[in-house]
């Protein structure tokens, strides 16, 4: 038994669920009993090996290809998700890219398409899961914000901006939707070890070391223990919140 509850017979559907902390996130809902939907854009491979260690611990699992930057891609995903699962009753927001440079060397593109994915990708599946969350008078909407947002990062200006929308996106739909039994929260990770910062600079790295007091960097099973929290019934009367999962980087 999981120690935030059980998620038998819950239906989530992960954005970029496929590796990461996506990856590890459905992995934490599936060990409590939840079916999960994962969705990818470019790992099949990885997603499929996601979906098959989730149905080892005895769940439905399936995986969904979209790229949620994209209206009509996010619409067919939620179609398909809801053909697999029936329902949603959670929704994370987990997609997210950056493309770092400093502000006199950000590229239009380089700004529009961290913007696309991260805060338009999250606008877009929060719509529509609103929607069926509205009808079914349940749910939970998780976003992947960031320290960052609340800190700033030089080199990251697009980042920080799609994280820090992506706060308050979080905080004006929870006031929408908290009288519909839905909350709506955003974790706020640190440093954590994935791909995504796997790619910064050693000296970097030992840099932002020394400034996390738990001094150690994240693991993505930090992050899906705060999501797995934030999805159970124990956090029913939290909504509108940024938890930040981040070893002390941020207080
Ligand atoms: P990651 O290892 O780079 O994984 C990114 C995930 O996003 C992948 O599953 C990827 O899918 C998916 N993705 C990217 N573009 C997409 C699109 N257009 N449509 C659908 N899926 C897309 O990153 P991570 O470290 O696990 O980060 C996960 C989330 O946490 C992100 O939102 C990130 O900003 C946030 N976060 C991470 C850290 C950290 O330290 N790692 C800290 C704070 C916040 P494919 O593999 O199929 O491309």
């Amino acid at each position: 038994m999981s120690v935030f509850g059980d998620l038998t017979g819950k239906k989530a559907l992960i954005t970029g669920g496929g590796r990461g902390i996506g990856r590890a996130i459905a992995l934490e809902f599936a060990a409590a009993g939840a079916d999960v939907a994962i969705n990818y854009v470019g790992s099949a491979e990885e997603a499929q090996d996601t979906a098959a260690e989730c149905e080892k611990l005895g769940v439905q699992a399936f995986i969904i290809s979209a790229d949620v930057s994209k209206a009509d891609e996010v619409a067919a995903m939620f179609e398909q998700a809801l053909a697999q699962l029936g329902r949603i009753d959670i929704l994370v927001n987990n997609a997210g890219i950056t493309r770092d440079a400093l502000l006199l060397r950000l590229s239009d593109d380089d700004y529009d398409n961290v913007l696309a994915v991260n805060l338009r990708g999250a606008f877009l599946c929060m719509r529509q899961a609103a929607k069926l969350m509205l009808k079914q008078r349940s749910g939970r909407i998780i976003s992947l914000s960031s320290v960052v947002a609340l800190r700033g990062n030089a080199g990251q200006v697009n980042y920080a901006a799609s994280k820090a929308g992506l706060i308050g996106m979080t905080k004006s739909l929870a006031r929408e939707l908290a009288g519909r039994g839905v909350t709506v929260n955003a974790l706020a990770p640190g440093f954590i070890q994935t791909a995504m910062t796997d790619a910064i600079p050693e000296a970097a790295k030992t840099q932002m070391l020394a400034g996390i007091p738990a001094g150690r960097l994240g693991q993505p099973e930090d992050v899906a223990a705060a999501a797995h929290f934030l999805a159970s019934d124990a956090a029913a009367y939290i909504t509108g919140q940024v938890l930040r999962v981040d070893g002390g980087m941020a207080m």
